[in-house]
């Protein structure tokens, strides 16, 4: 029962400046996305809207970052709608502008929340600007709940996951609990955001498809050393229904014609009964929509892959990460790289469009394993390929591995957007880590301008892109 009604305010905190931070990408820490693309619609904030909604509070949202606020424009707008208490997530590239602006709405409101990985890492840190950090995972809607009931009632002990100093300046800190349900979305909150900045033109085979995200799992129970995405999102999966997941599609499709959607989950095909329920319901319902997912290579079959490119699957991203043995038993625990290879085969035999995430730089990298990781992306032959260098975000394995045989050369968090080099190996310095992954890039460029004529033509449609966001960066 309320007894304050307080007037809440979701935030999305808008990019710094020349930046463009997708702040749900690396499992909630965020990354560095490019000047010229998109941003990434804040699904916490649509879930942190939800839980408010059901709680009957006052509340409005505000996606500065969507709304491509500057800080002066996000400072003038929060004044003018006058919350008591701001909720908002932070990010690791942009940390310490985030938390800059954090401390200057702190001066403005009476109570403000931080949710997130960043939190979940590093609440010591963020209480330094905030009232209270909650440590949950994502999409947040029950832990929203709980902040307004324990901010209602006077009572951050009730708070689960609640880190804050008590009256007596002594440091409290409430049992976590990772969220069981990702079915709560009030899908007309969707009318409270700029949808529009979202929609992306992600490439398929024979054409590109404007796509919306969607949440349709949390969690990840795989254990690879460097993934930030147990942390923020949690070990167990939990999936939004299929009958859900159909209606926020029919929602999307009636009330914005949105037909392109990317389904975000870590894992999208981990559940099979699910994922062939799902693809079973798009078919016979005949949604006619393009998808894209991403999942493990070997988290598919065959027949699992027939029914996906039936029910609209244009494009599918694969972890790969590493090839090299040595690496892979500690990176990429599990997977075979025969399996790799063949799933990499049928999903181009279904002219599905195959994306290979990679990864430079964990422990042990050298230039034996470097060239075998090129000789085999040059073998599996996926249509488009992304480099990350290998980053030691806080509370994985990785961070301690580095930390501990002084691996890590920075620890300026905003370096950290997972394309920069922070570690070196102890065969490669940062500097020979970034030569090393243009020399990845180049090589597998280089092959498929000679052998792929699908790729040539995408490759100089790409060209007026590239050259723009070049020039965006540099004004
Ligand atoms: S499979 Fe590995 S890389 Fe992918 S989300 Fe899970 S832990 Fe992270």
């Amino acid at each position: 029962m309320a007894t304050h009604n307080n007037k809440y305010l979701l935030l999305n905190l808008p990019n710094p400046v020349n930046q463009n931070i997708y702040r749900e990408f690396a499992g909630g820490f965020g990354t560095l996305g490019s000047l010229s693309s998109e941003t990434l619609i804040p699904t916490y904030l649509l879930y942190g809207a939800s839980g408010l909604r059901d709680m009957g509070a006052d509340f409005e949202v505000l996606d500065a970052q969507g709304l491509m606020y500057d800080y002066e424009t996000s400072l003038e707008v929060i004044d003018s709608s006058s919350p008591d208490v701001v909720i908002t997530w932070l990010s690791l590239p942009s940390l310490y502008d985030d938390l800059d602006l954090v401390e200057k709405i702190k001066e403005k409101v009476g109570t403000v929340v931080v949710l997130g990985a960043i939190g979940n890492v590093m609440p010591e840190k963020v209480l330094e600007k905030a009232d209270l950090v909650v440590k949950a995972g994502y999409p947040h809607y029950n832990a929203v709940k709980n902040i307004f009931k324990g901010i209602e009632e006077d009572d951050f002990a009730q708070i689960e996951g609640a880190f804050y100093y008590d009256e007596n300046q002594i440091l409290v800190q409430n049992p976590v609990k990772y969220e069981e349900t990702v079915d709560n979305l009030w899908f007309d909150v969707y009318k409270e955001i700029p949808i529009n900045s979202y929609l992306g033109d992600v490439e398929g085979i024979d054409k590109s498809f404007n796509c919306v995200p969607i949440l349709t799992a949390v969690g990840c129970p795989y254990s690879c050393m460097y993934c930030p995405y147990p942390l923020g999102y949690g070990r167990k999966v939990v999936h939004k229904s299929v009958k859900q997941t159909v209606k926020e599609i029919k929602y999307l499709k009636e009330n914005f014609g949105i037909n392109g959607f990317v389904f975000r989950a870590q894992n999208f095909t981990y559940d099979h009964k699910w994922i062939n329920e799902f693809c079973d319901t798009i078919i016979k319902e005949n949604l006619n929509i393009n998808w894209l997912a991403e999942t493990r290579a070997d988290l598919v079959s065959p027949e699992l892959l027939q029914k996906m490119k039936s029910s609209g699957c244009f494009r599918i991203h694969y972890g790969v990460e590493t090839t090299a043995d040595e690496l892979q038993k500690i990176g990429k625990p599990g997977l075979d790289i025969n399996k790799i290879k063949e799933t990499f085969k049928i999903t181009r035999d279904l002219k599905i469009f195959t994306m290979a995430h990679m990864i430079i730089g964990l422990p042990g990298e050298n230039n034996k394993t470097l060239d075998k990781t090129i000789q085999t992306i040059i073998e599996l032959n996926p249509d488009a390929m992304s480099v990350n260098i290998a980053t030691p975000y806080p509370g994985t394995k990785l961070f301690d591995i580095a930390d501990n045989e002084k691996l890590i050369e920075t620890y300026d968090f905003s370096k950290y957007t997972s394309f920069d080099s922070v570690m070196r190996t102890k065969n490669y310095s940062k500097k020979e880590l970034l030569e090393a992954k243009k020399r990845m890039k180049r090589e597998f460029i280089k092959n498929k301008i000679l052998c792929d004529s699908s790729f040539r033509k995408r490759y100089l449609r790409s060209i007026p892109r590239k050259l723009k966001a070049r020039m965006i960066s540099f004004v």
